[in-house]
């Protein structure tokens, strides 16, 4: 499962869906189209041997159909793997909906889009992601009840994702120091903003050195200020004297260009897909000696805060499940040493691995 081919625009237009899903094996694509709101939407399920397949929708103007259709494939495979490494009985999805979401949204729309998610009846659970908001996940709710995330239930997962990040920042610095304490450790946090906020209050908390930076000047200036944290210029944050690197902005931030400049000897943060190229840049850090905790065992917060709003579990839970990822982390980073492979490779078995047994359990006696 863990062999993925990126096709380029001309193989796109020779493979047809059903090749590319079976290619990331996925179960099911709902393509969903609906004149009178101008919904077009995709529902990709990757994988259900777990659960039901949980993942958030994204409302993005794609420049075609396909860009779509490879990011619901990407994104809800990724889920697969998220939900598997953390140990939830839920599977792996993700829907996409096509449209600008400063001017495309609205009731109607979004209405029609949770009529689609309840024709799966169950097999897909949807949620928030770029572009939605807590009201239009609401208007969702009006059609289905197959949708997690909404205002008064288990609210904003960002807390239970700083935590869990935070876990698995001490699990890698018990590997590289010997001890899990952050305190007087260098860690530069790029991005302060929802999950960026929450982590650099557990630092300081610590007696972390933490260092900040963010695009928008004002959230700097603010966080940097409330937690006495040291600012820097969003240019400059590869170059700080740092132990820790924590990315919690953007993907694709661990890259040959950052790789010359990082001298941290750990990389633990939120954001997803970090590694430009999964299998460069994961090797290219093993070689340099660096820790990297696999963003999607690291930042899996927000989906156990998810998963406890569909079992209707505590928040407590939620936290507690949270603190979890520190062992997860510390198995994935001491088997990755142990057996010489880089720790998304590690990550990635640990995750197929549960599926395979837990697909055998399910099998008829
Ligand atoms: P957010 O939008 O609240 O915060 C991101 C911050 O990064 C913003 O303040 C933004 O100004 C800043 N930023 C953007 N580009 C930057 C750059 N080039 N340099 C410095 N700062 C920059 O998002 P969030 O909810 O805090 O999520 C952060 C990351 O973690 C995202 O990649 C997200 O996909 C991932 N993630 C979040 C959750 C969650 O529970 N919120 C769960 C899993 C993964």
């Amino acid at each position: 499962m863990s062999e993925i081919k990126t096709f380029n625009a001309a193989e796109l237009a020779e493979n047809p869906v059903i090749a590319q899903m079976a290619n990331l094996g996925h179960e099911q694509i709902l393509f969903c189209n609906d004149e009178a709101t101008g919904l077009k939407a995709i529902i990709a399920v990757h994988n259900t041997v777990l659960g039901p397949a949980l993942g958030g929708t994204r409302m993005w103007m794609y420049s075609n159909e396909m860009e779509a259709l490879n990011d619901v494939l990407r994104l809800s495979r990724g889920m697969t793997y998220k939900n598997s490494i953390s140990g939830l009985n839920l599977g792996g999805g993700k829907a996409v909906i096509i449209g600008d979401s400063r001017t495309q949204k609205s009731e109607a729309l979004f209405r029609r889009f949770g009529k689609f998610v309840n024709s799966l009846a169950g097999k897909y659970i949807t949620a928030e992601d770029v572009g939605i908001s807590p009201i239009d996940m609401n208007w969702v709710s009006m059609e289905t009840k197959h949708v997690v995330g909404l205002p008064g239930k288990s609210g904003d997962p960002s807390p239970v994702t700083a935590y869990g990040v935070y876990m698995g920042m001490k699990a890698c610095a018990k590997v590289q120091f010997g001890s899990d304490s952050l305190e007087g450790k260098k860690i530069a946090v790029q991005g302060a903003g929802h999950v960026g906020e929450y982590l650099i209050s557990h630092l300081t908390k610590e007696k972390a050195q933490v260092y900040v930076t963010d695009i928008h000047a004002d959230t700097l200036k603010r966080v940097s200020e409330k937690y006495n944290a040291k600012v820097v210029a969003p240019e400059d944050i590869y170059d700080v004297d740092m132990d820790i690197y924590a990315p919690c902005a953007l993907g694709a931030t661990v890259n040959d260009d950052t790789l010359g400049k990082l001298k941290c000897s750990i990389i633990a943060g939120a954001a997803n897909n970090q590694l430009k190229s999964e299998a460069k840049h994961g090797i290219d850090v093993m070689r340099k000696g660096i820790v990297y905790a696999p963003d999607f065992a690291i930042n899996a917060g927000g989906v156990i805060n998810c998963f406890s709003e569909v079992q209707g579990l505590s928040s407590e839970w939620a936290q507690n499940k949270a603190e979890e990822i520190y062992n997860t982390i510390l198995n994935i980073v001491n088997r990755s040493q142990s057996e010489n492979i880089p720790t998304y490779q590690i990550a990635n078995k640990m995750a197929e691995e549960r599926i395979e047994a837990i697909g055998r359990v399910k099998l008829p006696l």
